[in-house]
């Protein structure tokens, strides 16, 4: 992780990078020298209310990744990430000690690692990518570090039988788990469609819904 990536390129991004940077400049160091704890704690919380908001939007735009040091990928929501995405929490040691700004803190640098990160494209574009056994993003349908996974995309209408058991995804990548269950009941309105997925929150009932299902791997040229 390194301080210095700003999560998107945004006004609020680009507004919390810059108050970040201004903790590394020798002046604004030497102005805060000077600050009693009550001003450096209006100083940390202006901070971390551009933080915040560049961290809001940046979970608000619902395509989040975050990759930790050790080259883990990360959900934002992961407890590991916890002290990262809340930038409260981040701040916490120098809100609670702001003398830790004026230079009297054991620590390297005082201030909080801001996280990196992605967006699912990003993620893709890593040569290695390896999920967090904690948060277990899902990773398996970018996975093309040697290999590639071949699809196959149907409409839900043309389930068959032949389908059961095998492993479903909504073509954005989310995990419906093996087909479990197919109903087509008539009804004075037409008929009603539902199938059932092992894993999905919910059935699927649109028979227009487009599904996908792996059909093979082949290997990078
Ligand atoms: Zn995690």
């Amino acid at each position: 992780m390194t301080g210095l990536t700003s999560p998107a390129v945004s006004p609020a991004g680009q507004a919390a990078a810059a108050a970040r940077e201004l903790y590394r400049q020798k002046d604004y160091i030497s102005a805060l020298a000077g600050q009693s704890d009550v001003e450096l704690r209006e100083r940390i919380r202006e901070t971390v209310a551009l933080e915040e908001q560049a961290m809001q939007e940046w979970l608000d735009s619902g395509d989040c990744y975050i990759v930790s040091l050790a080259g883990k990928v990360h959900l934002p929501t992961c407890d590991s990430m916890k002290r990262f995405v809340d930038r409260q929490a981040a701040w916490g040691l120098n809100l609670r000690f702001p003398e830790r700004l004026r230079g009297d803190s054991p620590d390297e640098d005082p201030i909080p690692v801001w996280p990196l990160l992605k967006t699912r494209a990003q993620i893709e574009a890593m040569p290695r990518r390896t999920a967090c056994p904690l948060c277990k993003p899902d990773l398996a349908h970018l996975d093309k570090a040697r290999r590639t996974v071949t699809w196959t995309y149907l409409p839900a209408r043309s389930l068959k039988s032949k389908h059961f058991g095998t492993e479903f995804r909504l073509p954005e990548g989310t995990l419906l788990g093996p087909l479990t269950k197919i109903t087509t009941v008539e009804t004075i309105d037409g008929l009603n469609f539902r199938a059932d997925f092992e894993h999905a929150e919910a059935p699927v009932t649109d028979p227009d819904t487009e599904l996908m299902y792996q059909t093979g791997t082949r290997a990078l040229a």
